[in-house]
């Protein structure tokens, strides 16, 4: 079996080899490239010249995909994208440093799935603790002081039985990373964290550089995943983060750090406004109704009231509904051809067929209350033709 070297010796990006296997799907005698695996993407980089696009590990051998043909026999060197490696150990190394932040934040901590991609990293952690923004602040201001105080990490193999049979060692049980045969790899941040990891890693954890926590969402019951940037990314997020909380003061005319108070204010500010607003309006139309009713007509022997209120059609149906008694017959229109009738001693939906089957628009409702909308013409001509046909 041929593995990869990537892990052990993560520095090495350029070597000497045989073909074992020629073609575009090239074994080679030995290999720094990083095969796919545990959530870290294959290396990029070159064979013999040849753009490598991919590599893959069966168990038994590693096979490098290129973009050209190798032949059997020949001596090839092999040159491993250095910017990208970086990133990928930078990437992991973070990944295993915010798992480490993660044991002392959260309750019953367990690792369920990660993901290297090529602008974020996504770590699945189980755990019955609330994860909330507060937790996720302290998750990267923990993880950056962990790469801020510079720890070592190393590497080593330790006999299966002895690494499960230890409590401190993080597996991701759904991968078994790092587990091959009767070894497991073991990947230890110094005093941080230890865990089984199969991948490639940085020497300390101020090779990390600066992490910023992206994004956190429940991709399943009991599960948090949290997705983070190193790197440029992570970098500009901040700064559009900082810009946008800054942009917000300015315009409330108050700091960063008072901005929540500030903002709890305004909401405040803005609910007790809305109330005066709805109540100064309800009384406005209170006053206009009132005035309505004071100026009753004689219609078809009965005691009507009608004429033009600006209010919506909740406030129209219920002042009708509220008609005082010594009056038949309340009808209250909108400018713009809404109207509610509330009637004592006449159907008022058949006021209401009435007033449509004349002006257009539609409605209905009960004996008591009847609305319709959509009418052709203005209040006021609504009003006008019941008062004109006043009999
Ligand atoms: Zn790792």
């Amino acid at each position: 079996m041929v593995s990869s070297k990537a892990a052990d010796d993560p520095e090495t990006l350029e070597f000497e080899a045989t073909v074992e296997h020629g073609g575009s799907d090239v074994v080679l005698s030995e290999t720094y490239f990083y095969p796919e695996g545990g959530g870290q993407p294959p290396d990029r980089g070159t064979i013999g010249g040849h753009e490598v696009l991919d590599v893959r590990s069966d168990g038994e051998r590693i096979a490098h995909v290129l973009d050209g043909q190798l032949t059997a026999g020949e001596t090839v060197s092999g040159v491993v994208d250095p910017n990208f490696r970086r990133y990928c150990m930078r990437a992991h190394t973070a990944s295993h440093v915010l798992y480490g932040a993660g044991r002392r934040l959260f309750e019953e901590l367990g690792y369920a799935g990660f993901d290297i991609g090529p602008e974020k990293v996504r770590v699945d952690l189980t755990t019955t603790s609330r994860v909330d923004d507060e937790t996720l602040v302290e998750l990267e201001r923990l993880v950056n002081r962990c790469v801020w105080e510079s720890r070592d990490v190393t590497w080593r193999r330790l006999p299966k039985e002895e690494a499960l049979a230890r409590d401190d060692v993080a597996f991701n049980t759904k991968t078994e990373e790092g587990i091959t045969g009767e070894t497991v790899r073991i990947v230890e941040v110094d005093g941080w964290d230890v865990a089984a990891c199969g991948g490639t890693h940085v020497r300390n954890t101020r090779q990390i550089g600066p992490v910023t926590v992206l994004e956190r969402s429940n991709p399943g019951e009991g599960m948090t995943r949290v997705e983070f940037a190193v790197g440029p990314e992570g970098i500009d997020r901040r700064a559009s983060e900082k810009r946008a909380a800054l942009d917000a003061a300015t315009e409330l005319e108050t700091s960063v750090t008072e901005l929540a108070d500030e903002a709890t204010r305004i909401r405040e500010d803005r609910n007790a406004l809305r109330d005066e607003l709805e109540s100064a309006r309800t009384e406005l139309i209170e006053t206009r109704v009132s005035s309505i009713i004071e100026d009753p007509f004689e219609r078809d022997g009965l005691r009507w009231a009608a004429g033009v209120v600006e209010a919506d059609a909740n406030h129209l149906s219920e002042a009708v509904r509220d008609r005082p008694d010594e009056l038949d017959v309340l009808v209250l229109i909108t400018p713009t051809g809404q109207l509610a009738v509330g009637s004592g001693p006449i159907d008022a939906s058949e006021i209401v067929d009435e007033l449509t089957a004349e002006f257009g628009g539609g409605g209905g409702g009960s004996p008591d209350v009847a609305q319709a909308g959509g009418l052709d013409v203005d209040g006021e001509t609504v009003v006008g033709y019941l008062k004109r046909t006043d009999t």
